[in-house]
């Protein structure tokens, strides 16, 4: 009967992709991908020529999650058919990617066989490339449109990371990019918890071998004029030092030395 392997393609050209993800790939009756760079593309249709392409579906001025349950709908029309089907997408499938999860969810509640391979995402390439530890203070991450649409509590102490921020405010999910009376938006909304001098990096994994890494720094209240783009991540680092919790500190003293 058919089943449902969602793999990530990591983010560098022929160079992220796993064994497993690649086996899958291969193995697969029915193949779909879906990379950020129609060079990708071209690649994964280097190992598997009949890959078929769910960027068609994306358009401006759509709603994602139209183009979204387009995509479930392709991928479980052939898994029905009792195919075994394999979906590739850029990074890791599961990291601020809804068409995968939906996938998967769906084939399951469906009676059939799905899983996910995981793959490395623009979050690892970050780390990597920015030297970030997300150990050391901690880390946040949001979608840039929901950390401004909600109350969210923002450790100014950890690392804040915003996806999506070219998009930011665009509530019909439609639009490739938005602009700066959106980004300002963002930028008052930022500023209650960080300076607006505060140093903020706008971050762009390298995706062709040729390529490095943006990493630009500038200002937090200079990002309304910045350019970025849909495959642009904002970074935010610590603005204040961690502050011990002093109650804390003294009970664990007390377990350590009890007699005194
Ligand atoms: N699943 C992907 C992953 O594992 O990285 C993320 C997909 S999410 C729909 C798209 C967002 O990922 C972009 O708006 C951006 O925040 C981030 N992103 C995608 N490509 C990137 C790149 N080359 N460098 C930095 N961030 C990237």
């Amino acid at each position: 009967s058919g089943s449902l392997v969602c793999v990530g393609l990591g983010m560098l050209l022929g160079a992220h992709l796993g064994p497993r993800s690649r086996n899958q790939i291969e193995e697969a009756d029915v193949v779909f991908v879906a990379a950020s760079d129609a060079l990708v593309e071209l690649w994964v249709q280097q190992i598997r020529p009949d890959a078929r392409s769910l960027q068609p579906f994306y358009a401006d001025g759509k709603s994602r999650r139209r183009t979204y349950a387009e995509m479930v709908e392709a991928m479980l029309v052939e898994v029905r058919a009792g195919r075994r089907v394999c979906a590739a997408f850029y990074g890791h499938p599961g990291v601020f990617a809804r068409a995968p999860h939906a996938a998967v969810a769906r084939a399951r509640a469906e009676g059939f066989v799905a899983s996910m391979e995981p793959g490395i995402s623009a979050e690892d390439c970050l780390y990597a490339d920015l030297g970030i530890d997300p150990g050391e203070f901690g880390c946040q991450h949001f979608e840039a449109t929901q950390f401004l649409l909600h109350r969210r509590r923002v450790d100014p102490s950890a690392h804040l990371v915003l996806w999506q921020v070219a998009q930011v405010g665009d509530r019909s999910l439609g639009r490739f990019e938005t602009g700066a009376p959106y980004r300002r938006l963002l930028v008052e909304r930022l500023a209650k918890d960080y300076p607006l001098e505060h140093e903020v990096i706008i971050y762009e994994a390298a995706t062709l071998p040729i390529d490095a890494p943006r990493v630009e720094r500038r200002r937090l209240d200079s990002l309304p004029n910045a350019t970025l783009h849909m495959h642009s991540t904002l970074v935010v680092p610590p603005s204040q030092p961690l502050e011990a919790d002093t109650d804390v500190l003294a009970k664990l003293v007390e377990l350590d030395e009890p007699s005194r």
